[in-house]
Order: structure tokens, then C-alpha cells, then sequence
């Protein structure tokens, strides 16, 4: 009897064990390593709140229901081709998020320690002065280290580096991974298509960062010089720039409007000056739509975010 009862539970205990087995193998099977807040987020950070986050990308994120994020050097506000505070506060209202990126945009770890508590805490006052809050931090040149971390919590919910990499919930938000987005805009676009795939694969946070936004053509047949800083107009295609700098063979401007094709002719509004545009070399107004397209018609569930909507979402702290 009592050998009976031993070998039923025995038994018993097998058939339990082999139900576990099972059990977990169908979870290791079906269920990819991914953390539970985890979500393919892409972000748009521009750096150093140049005045093209106004003219260029403000009307490019409003045209696609999206908004990006600008990282402001405070002492740079309100002086030529940056930001003035009335073009924050309008980015503000259309969704966008304010950063700091410091007052004077140091190299944070050549400072001393109350040298940067200064760089961080007074730009958060002065953006807030303005009445911009701000939650978030980008560090000058991507450069932070331990003690400058430690003091951007003080003030800040998170601070972004560089370093290439996808973010999960995991990753430590005073060291927020990115990539810069200009780089390939301007070499080979599917770099950046890459990273878009691999986010939405492995349902990571992309944050994707570029400084101004601008646009480089070649050109031939030139006739006078063009001015600084004057306005272009192209025909027939209607696109309009500004111009930054004049080279012989070609021009790089701010893509103000539409887009040049080859085969338009650009002329200066107040030199006069024009010439034929002859190869498109890149255009940024061009990239960033065609990033934002291709994340809508690929991977429609995916997310453009903000920093502070993507930690929110990624459940961090
Ligand atoms: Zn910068």
C-alpha cells in the first residue's frame, strides 16, 4: 500500500515536472527578450537652437502631425541665426519641447563642479524665465561623465549623449544613447533607415539629433556673385532658400521652401546673381521628410516622440 501510494506520487511529481518543462519552453519560445514598457520610439532632437528649427522643421513636423525637440544654448538666444525667445515660446505651443543645452555650451567635464552646476542650473532658469519650462538636458558634444551626471539630476529628469546605440527602459536616462542624423541625410540615407528598422525590430527609443538644417547644390553657368544672407528663388520649381555660402561651382542654403530640381535656375533676390542648379548634393528640408514618411507608410504603430514623452512611455522615472 504505502509503495503504491510512493509511486503514484512519484509519478505524480514526473508528470508535474514535464507540465513545468513544457510550460517554459513554449515561454522561451514565444516571448522575446524584451522588457515590458518596451516600444519602438523614434526622436528628432535639434542641437544648439539654431533658427531653422523655426523656419525649416517647425513647418515640416506641423505638415506630418509630429513634433520634434530643441536643445537651447541660452546664452545664444535672441542673437543672429538662432532662436529668438517668441520663436520658442511658438515651438512650445505647437507640441515641441524645450531643452537646455547649457548657457555657453562647455565642454562639461573640463569644468569644475560648481562651474557646471552654473551651466545647468542657470539655462533651466533662464529658459523658465522665459516661460519655457524645461525637463530635459542635451550635454555640449555629446560629453558627460559621472560627476556631470550627478548634478544634472539635480534639475533635470534626463540628459542625452551621443554613442550610437538604441535606448530601452534599462538604459540609464542621464545617458540617453543617439545618433546623428545629419551624417547620413548628407551621405546615405539608409544609415538612418537602418536604425529605424532595428528600433521598430527590437522596440527600442531612437533619438536621432542634427544641428542646422541646410541644403547643398552644384551649380554651372554663374552670372555675378551672390550676397550674404540674401534670399533665393528657384524657377520652375518654385523653391525658395537663403543663402550661406557662395562657392564657384556650388551654393549651400537654408531650404526655406519647396523643393530645387535640377534643371532650375536660382537667382539672388538682391544681387541678381544666378546660375543653373546642375546635381543636388543634399538637402535636409528634403531628409527629415522623407525620415518622417517613411516611419508613417513602414511602421505605422511606431511613435514620434519627444524626450519627455519617450520616458514617460518607456516608464522610466
Ligand atoms: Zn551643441
Amino acid at each position: 500500500m504505502y509503495n503504491l501510494l510512493y509511486h503514484k506520487r512519484r509519478f505524480f511529481c514526473l508528470v508535474l515536472l514535464l507540465i513545468i518543462i513544457a510550460g517554459c519552453s513554449t515561454i522561451a519560445v514565444t516571448d522575446p527578450p524584451v522588457m515590458a514598457n518596451s516600444k519602438p520610439l523614434v526622436s528628432f532632437v535639434f542641437d544648439d537652437g539654431d533658427e531653422t528649427d523655426y523656419t525649416v522643421a517647425r513647418d515640416i513636423f506641423k505638415a506630418k502631425g509630429e513634433v520634434a525637440s530643441t536643445a537651447v544654448v541660452t546664452g545664444w538666444v535672441n542673437t543672429e541665426n538662432y532662436l529668438s525667445v517668441s520663436q520658442l515660446s511658438e515651438l512650445r505651443q505647437d507640441g515641441w519641447e524645450i531643452m537646455s543645452h547649457t548657457v555657453s555650451h562647455p565642454n562639461l567635464r573640463d569644468l569644475s563642479e560648481s562651474q557646471i552646476d552654473d551651466e545647468l542650473s542657470m539655462s533651466k532658469e533662464a529658459l523658465e524665465s522665459w516661460g519655457l519650462p524645461v525637463r530635459n538636458l542635451v550635454y555640449p558634444y555629446n560629453k558627460s561623465n559621472k560627476t556631470v551626471e550627478k548634478i544634472a539630476a539635480k534639475y533635470y529628469r534626463a540628459g542625452r549623449a551621443g554613442q550610437k546605440m538604441l535606448n530601452g527602459p534599462d538604459q540609464d536616462r542621464y545617458s540617453l544613447k543617439s545618433f546623428s542624423s545629419e551624417l547620413s541625410f548628407r551621405h546615405n540615407m539608409s544609415h538612418i533607415k537602418d536604425h529605424i528598422d532595428q528600433a521598430y525590430a527590437q522596440k527600442k527609443w531612437l533619438i536621432l539629433y542634427q544641428h542646422l538644417i541646410d541644403a547643398k547644390i552644384k551649380i554651372s553657368d554663374k552670372q555675378g556673385s551672390f550676397m550674404q544672407d540674401e534670399m533665393l528663388m528657384f524657377k520652375p520649381s518654385g523653391a525658395s532658400g537663403k543663402i550661406i555660402e557662395d562657392n564657384r561651382w556650388s551654393l549651400v542654403f537654408i531650404p526655406l521652401s519647396g523643393t530645387p530640381q535640377i534643371g532650375d535656375t536660382v537667382t539672388g533676390v538682391s544681387s541678381g546673381a544666378s546660375a543653373k542648379l546642375t546635381r543636388k548634393e543634399y538637402n535636409e528640408r528634403e531628409a527629415i521628410t522623407e525620415m518622417i514618411e517613411y516611419i508613417h507608410s513602414t511602421y505605422p504603430e511606431m511613435r514620434i516622440v519627444t524626450i519627455d514623452q519617450g520616458l514617460d512611455l518607456m516608464g522610466m522615472p
